[in-house]
């Protein structure tokens, strides 16, 4: 794309994202404290660290360490071999230690880029860097009450925070960024992704520019917890900001809010003064080093990434709106994968037909969860074999799907107790054919005509033998017949 496609009203806008990924960690960063804060009630899963109790020590989670890395090479992203935590301080309830363990001038990720999809197009959004630091608490604001609750389970927390460059010029690019961000985190198997319980949050900073030498004053719109909310809250902040800019007013850099309910961001704080957060190294917590060994061994366990699902299905002939439905379940990406290393593309385009089409139906309707794929994969496989060797139509094979998935029935006895296999027995059909050709003198007289009337032949046939003939067998049967 050229920079003037992306021009509203005469100006190019510029977005960079912010992305909070939860790690799913058995544990928090820094303590051995439960991380598996979902269901439990509030203020439960508290160690004496998460509240800054005096005298006590953090010690780095391995398993956090880890899933940065996973997350780096997800990313594209050189990983650093030497990186170290830094205390931010600034003052605020949901933080009892009066610092946030983050990461300032050496974080565990450095550059990388990945590439976003849209509509079929391939576009690159490069990453400056992605660092370790650990959540503060959640603070709520009960409705006309004159308090405020505090819950600390959060507190702790392993985040990884991934910031892009600002490479995006519209809301649809700041969308497909954040969706590749999610899958790419979800096949890394590093959150549960649970965008409703914010394991992955975007803070999205949007600005506008009348020149292409220079980027106007930017907005920072925090803490959206869905890709449709990050397109919405982008837009309109592209159409306030050049509203503001045409009524003559200059833009505020400011954080603002999204306003789920009124569908538009709102002021929150002014950034006029610089927050100063007097970052120091934390000198209770050693630097650490990584080695290429660590990483490699790490890289050579990764599990398959969106982009080789995109590969191999786009390499079967794949839609590729077809393709993006099974990317989004990476339990579906994946099988589909192992069909694709077992079996012909013929196999794994039928299946693929219908891991979009009756399953996802099915999914949508409750009635089946993509995590559950590989175990009907067999019987799957079978079921395309068996349409593919002209035993069953396309049509009655997708009654099959169902009972497969939820029953694990096999294709080939439940065909035949369902009395549903295709007669493709030429010597069988035979004589259907004859009699057919005898009872109808005038519809053979106007196939040899015309050819193309033969279909009503093929149709007396099916009917004959009450759908189960194989039309194709039929139609070449009756073919040798009349021409
Ligand atoms: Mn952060």
């Amino acid at each position: 794309m050229e920079r003037t496609d992306y021009l509203v009203s005469g100006y190019l806008p510029t977005i960079g994202i912010e992305c909070h990924v939860q790690f799913n960690t058995k544990t928090k960063l820094f303590t051995g404290v439960s991380n598996e804060s979902k269901e439990a009630a509030p203020n439960t899963l508290i160690g004496p660290l998460c509240v800054g109790l005096p005298g006590t020590l953090p010690v780095l989670n391995e398993a956090a360490v880890e899933r940065a890395i996973r997350a780096g090479i997800a990313l594209n992203a050189e990983i650093a071999h030497f990186t170290k935590f830094d205390r931010k301080h600034y003052f605020y309830p949901d933080l009892p230690l009066g610092y946030q363990i983050s990461q300032f001038d050496k974080p565990i990720v450095g550059e990388g880029a990945i590439d976003i999809h849209i509509d079929g197009q391939v576009r690159t959004v490069r990453i400056e860097r992605a660092h370790l630091e650990a959540d503060a608490g959640k603070l709520t604001h009960p409705n006309g009450a004159d308090y405020s609750l505090a819950d600390y389970n959060r507190v702790g927390t392993p985040l990884l925070e991934i910031v892009s460059r600002p490479d995006m010029h519209s809301a649809e690019e700041a969308k497909a960024y954040v969706r590749e961000l999610y899958l790419r985190m979800l096949y890394a198997g590093v959150s549960d992704c649970d965008l409703f319980h914010g394991n992955i949050r975007f803070d999205v900073n949007v600005s506008v520019s009348s020149s292409f030498d220079s980027l106007g004053t930017r907005t920072e719109t925090k803490n959206l917890n869905s890709f449709r909310n990050v397109e919405r809250a982008v837009r309109y902040e592209i159409d306030r900001q050049i509203r503001e800019l045409e009524a003559g007013n200059t833009i505020i850099q400011e954080t603002r809010g999204w306003d789920d309910t009124k569908q538009e961001t709102f002021s929150q704080r002014s950034k006029e003064d610089a927050q100063d957060y007097r970052y120091m190294p934390d000198p209770d917590i050693p630097p650490l080093e990584i080695s290429d060994t660590v990483i490699e061994t790490i890289r050579k366990s990764m599990p398959h990434t969106p982009t080789d699902v995109r590969t191999v299905l786009g390499k079967a002939g794949l839609k590729a709106d077809q393709i993006e439905t099974i990317v989004d379940y990476p339990e579906a990406g994946l099988t589909m994968i192992d069909i694709a290393d077992k079996h012909d593309n013929q196999t794994l385009s039928t299946i693929a037909n219908w891991v979009t089409g009756e399953i996802l139906r099915l999914v949508k309707e409750g009635r089946f969860e993509y995590s559950r794929l590989t175990d009907a994969q067999e019987g799957l496989v079978t079921l395309a074999a068996m349409v593919d060797a002209n035993q069953l139509s396309s049509t009655t094979a997708k009654e099959l799907i169902e009972p497969i998935l939820n029953n694990n029935a096999n294709p080939e006895a439940l065909a035949k107790e369902r009395n549903l296999l295709q007669m493709s027995d030429e010597s069988e059909l035979v004589l259907v054919v004859e009699k057919v050709l005898a009872d109808n003198p005038k519809a053979v007289a106007d196939a040899k005509a015309d050819p193309k009337a033969i279909g009503f032949l093929v149709g007396q046939v099916m009917q004959a033998t009450a759908g189960k003939a194989n039309p194709k067998v039929v139609s070449e049967l009756l073919r040798k017949h009349i021409l």
